[in-house]
């Protein structure tokens, strides 16, 4: 790996207080709009000001793909909401568990860019697939459940309630794969990620989010309600009757598989790019 510095590293981002007073009007925005919780508005902020300040490749990447995932959550909301409610573990607003483990990755990498020049180039590559991967993750479940039908478990092959882990649709499973195409496209256009190197960014993202899907199957936790005999992610059903553990890893909630989808991405897109030197 050479240690000249990238061209699009001279794009430089805005001063840190205009990073943080950007950042934070636009986390107050997503918040005000019902997009986040206030500790989620609370870590969008920061990971938003460390991005506008590693440049404006990163902080543009980040609005964009901001922008992306919210029309996603948008789309068919009263209909979501509906067909998930005795089934999520957290609704629509994300709090600031949720921001970290989609996009602390993105953040760590754009960390690593202001501190070394010599692995910024790296870093640009595997924090943009980590992010990638948690916005193709995040648009698999938000257009799945509003237009996807029943899913089928990827554990059992058996239809399961709509919203739950690990169960993937037709409309999913496009979203996600199209997702992937889509935000790895504008990192190119951004000059994040260059155009050659495009496959291993979006083969990696799509990685990420099958690793999500795969793990939210087999190991995350499951959870039953005796009282309405259904399977959920609640620990305390929308029917007010607390859940029974069924199967899966008691610890490894959905926030887990999130950071596990994101740091998959991360690291093919390292291993790949290493073994591309
Ligand atoms: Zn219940």
């Amino acid at each position: 790996m050479s240690a000249a510095i990238p061209a699009w590293l001279i794009v430089a981002g805005p001063s840190t207080p205009v990073a943080i007073g950007l950042a934070t009007v636009m986390a107050a925005a997503a918040w005000s709009k019902g997009s986040l919780r206030p500790s989620g508005a609370i870590a969008a902020t920061v990971v938003g000001s460390i991005a506008l300040r590693a440049g404006a490749t990163w902080g543009g990447f980040l609005i964009v793909w901001f922008a992306w995932v919210t029309v996603g959550s948008r789309l068919g909301r009263a209909r979501k909401a509906v067909r998930t409610a005795g089934v999520v573990a957290k609704g629509g607003q994300r709090d600031a568990i949720q921001v970290m483990a989609n996009g602390g990755i993105f953040a760590v990498a754009a960390t690593l860019t202001l501190l070394r020049c010599d692995l910024a180039a790296e870093a640009a590559l595997w924090g943009t697939a980590a992010l990638i991967a948690a916005g193709a993750d995040t648009m698999a479940t938000e257009i799945g459940t509003w237009i996807g039908g029943v899913p089928r478990s990827v554990r059992t092959g058996r239809p399961v309630p709509t919203g739950t882990s690990g169960a993937v649709s037709v409309a999913g499973s496009v979203s996600m794969v199209g997702s992937a195409l889509v935000l790895t496209a504008v990192a190119v256009g951004f000059g994040l990620v260059p155009a050659p190197r495009w496959w291993i960014v979006a083969v990696a993202a799509v990685f990420g989010a099958v690793v999500d899907t795969v793990a939210g199957a087999l190991v995350q936790q499951r959870r039953w309600c005796p009282s309405c005999d259904t399977a959920t992610e609640q620990a305390r059903h929308a029917c007010g009757t607390n859940t029974q553990h069924r199967g899966g890893w008691r610890w490894l909630g959905n926030d887990a598989v999130n950071l596990l989808c994101t740091a998959s991405a991360a690291f093919l897109a390292w291993g790949l790019a290493s073994l591309m030197a």
